[in-house]
């Protein structure tokens, strides 16, 4: 591992070095190409909207690209750019580098984070089978998750599967007793090639304690809501394996007026936004669909990367930082989750974007922005529950 470590930062280095003297024009650049946020609200000018179609463009072939996570299968020369080097400087990219996968005994999971499932639905044999064959896929993925990371939090499938027949894994955490529940959505890898977004909750549950703040929340972790993108074929993609991106798939109250043609006009059609061609028409979209209104969470909190800001839509004070992520509001989607949720449904939607997709943030970010986090739920989120 750390040979492929190496050879990753024998690519990383040149490459920030010679991206160095264009960091302002790539910084404009990568700004404009910010996957998950428009410059403008979707009716905003189409002539303002060419931006985005260059800059989307430019986004196809830059965000979500791996680094280090990446060398648990295959070491890789496209491993930075310009775009991801702004987002990351070398000092970052060495903490990663030097702590992936071994990391994980940094912070050791305690038994009350083995919190049975509140789920009623017991798993069939068929279930287990698919959950343990999926945590083997997930740990050869990648290098922060091992295959036993995995298979220790003991995830249980839902009753909806990818469009390839994956599980879509949840782990609940109940509250101590006493409190009343205060639920908590909490979701990685809607972008199948953001796998820093998917780590972090396996990080964030090692972390969790149940006699801390956050045993105070009923949680439900789904740590990878697009298995798909993430595991089919041998390079993971930003949409589902119907190429859809199931950020701009959700039923918001616009997406029949305007999801497609926001997405010719504002994109050029670019594949990697494409939103299907109905809202939920994905699986994994109506299975998220369905945990909201199943679980009926108080807030949402949703793990993208790599464009390192925190966004907030819906109601409630939004947090001003989780970590060294700060508060940049840019609006919503038509058929993004910040949309339909947040905006249509009123539950307050907590995005944050990690700065890299290929790189962990060091591991004391990733504790910091827990205990963020968790300190905004306690604060401005539950007062969501005085009704
Ligand atoms: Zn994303």
């Amino acid at each position: 591992m750390k040979a492929m470590v190496d050879s990753s930062l024998k690519v990383l280095r040149p490459a920030w070095r010679r991206a160095r003297p264009y960091l302002p024009a790539a910084a404009a650049l990568c700004f404009v190409a910010c996957a998950q946020f428009p410059l403008q609200m979707p009716t905003a000018d189409p002539s303002e909207s060419e931006q985005s179609v260059v800059s989307s463009d430019l986004d196809a072939t830059t965000a979500g690209e791996p680094q280090t996570e990446l060398s648990a299968v295959e070491p890789t020369a496209q491993a930075a750019t310009e775009a991801e080097v702004i987002e990351v400087a070398d000092s970052d990219i060495v903490s990663d580098a030097v702590a992936p996968a071994t990391a994980e005994s940094a912070v050791s999971p305690t038994a009350e984070g083995e919190t049975k499932s509140m789920l009623a639905l017991m798993q069939t044999p068929e279930q287990r089978a698919l959950v343990d064959a999926l945590c083997v896929e997930v740990g050869n993925k990648l290098g922060s998750v091992s295959v036993e990371d995995c298979h220790r939090h003991e995830f249980q499938a839902g009753e909806m599967f990818s469009v390839k027949g994956r599980p879509l894994l949840v782990k609940d955490l109940l509250p101590r007793p006493g409190y009343p529940d205060f639920r908590v959505l909490i979701m990685g890898g809607i972008h199948g090639d953001e796998y820093s977004s998917i780590s972090i909750l396996f990080k964030w549950l090692d972390l969790y304690s149940r006699d801390g703040l956050e045993g105070e929340f009923l949680w439900r972790f789904a740590p990878l809501v697009n298995p798909d993108g993430l595991l089919e074929g041998t390079k993971a993609s930003r949409q589902n394996a119907n190429g859809v991106d199931l950020n701009r798939n959700f039923p918001s109250q616009d997406w029949n007026d305007s999801a497609v043609s926001y997405w010719r006009k504002s994109t050029g059609s670019n594949p990697r936004r494409y939103p299907g061609e109905q809202p939920a028409s994905e699986p994994e979209v109506q299975w998220l669909v369905q945990q909201i209104d199943e679980f009926q969470p108080h807030v949402i909190v949703s793990l993208h990367a790599p464009y390192h800001l925190l966004d907030f839509d819906g109601p409630a004070a939004a947090p001003e930082r989780i970590g060294e992520l700060q508060l940049r509001q840019l609006g919503v989607y038509p058929g993004s989750l910040g949309n339909y949720a947040g905006l249509n449904k009123l539950i307050p939607v907590v995005t944050l974007e990690l700065p890299s997709a290929g790189s962990l943030p060091a591991r004391e970010q990733i504790t910091l922005m827990w205990r963020d986090l968790v300190a905004w739920l306690d604060r401005e989120g539950r007062k969501g529950l005085v009704d």
